[in-house]
């Protein structure tokens, strides 16, 4: 053994995702180091799915680096309109999350009820090497339903327009340890820290 066999490259330069994910994992005694660090190239998202998004992204900083690696992606998937803004979420009008949330709106105006459904999905992939045939893959779901205005300021991205129950509460009114209870991400890197520790 030597003093490096935990690091894990995260396929990420986000801070925010280190400090959340190196905090809900510090039990496997896994050390996660931003990609930045190690200059790596990003991947290309070209991906028609999820998994196969952060299984490139994962695999892609394992290759630079020699180390393991772990990747997330995540996003809105809306069933009324046909998946979308689904794995391009992030990228969804072009202008950022405010924008995002405009265009949601408007796509939305046609439906009611039940067709306001919407899940947020977070896929968390750990190769322990770029080639690895056996990655750890957790998801996590949050099912609620797309809200007529948005409201709340907390959190990120479509939060304030992400319905999570009944009251009609979004998910940008919760605060960040309520969120992370039950929120997709939460929910991926549980799995995710139990597949690691069996
Ligand atoms: P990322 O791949 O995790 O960086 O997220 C992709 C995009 O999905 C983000 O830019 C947001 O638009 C959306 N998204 C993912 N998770 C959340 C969330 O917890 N709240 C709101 N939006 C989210």
């Amino acid at each position: 053994m030597t003093g490096n066999d935990n690091i894990t490259l995260l396929a990420s330069g986000n801070a925010g995702k280190l400090k959340e994910l190196q905090a809900a994992l510090s039990a496997t005694g896994l050390l996660l180091q931003p990609q930045s660090d190690f200059n790596v190239p990003e991947a290309d998202e070209d991906g028609l799915t999820f998994v196969e998004n952060a299984l490139k992204k994962a695999r892609n900083a394992a290759l630079y680096t020699g180390l393991p690696a772990l990747a997330d992606d995540s996003g809105l998937v809306v069933p009324a309109l046909g998946g979308a803004p689904g794995i391009h979420s992030a990228r969804y009008s072009g202008q950022g999350d405010v924008q995002n949330n405009v265009k949601l709106l408007r796509a939305m105006a046609p439906f009611d009820g039940d067709d306001r459904r919407a899940w947020f999905i977070c896929v968390l992939v750990r190769v322990a090497s770029a080639n690895d045939p056996t990655p750890i893959i957790a998801e996590g779901y949050w099912h609620g339903h797309i809200a007529k205005e948005p409201s709340g300021t907390s959190g990120f991205g479509y939060d304030p327009l992400f319905e999570i129950d009944d009251t009609g509460r979004t998910a940008a009114e919760l605060s960040p340890t309520e969120k992370q209870a039950l929120s997709h991400r939460g929910q991926a890197v549980r799995t995710l820290r139990h597949k690691l520790e069996h």
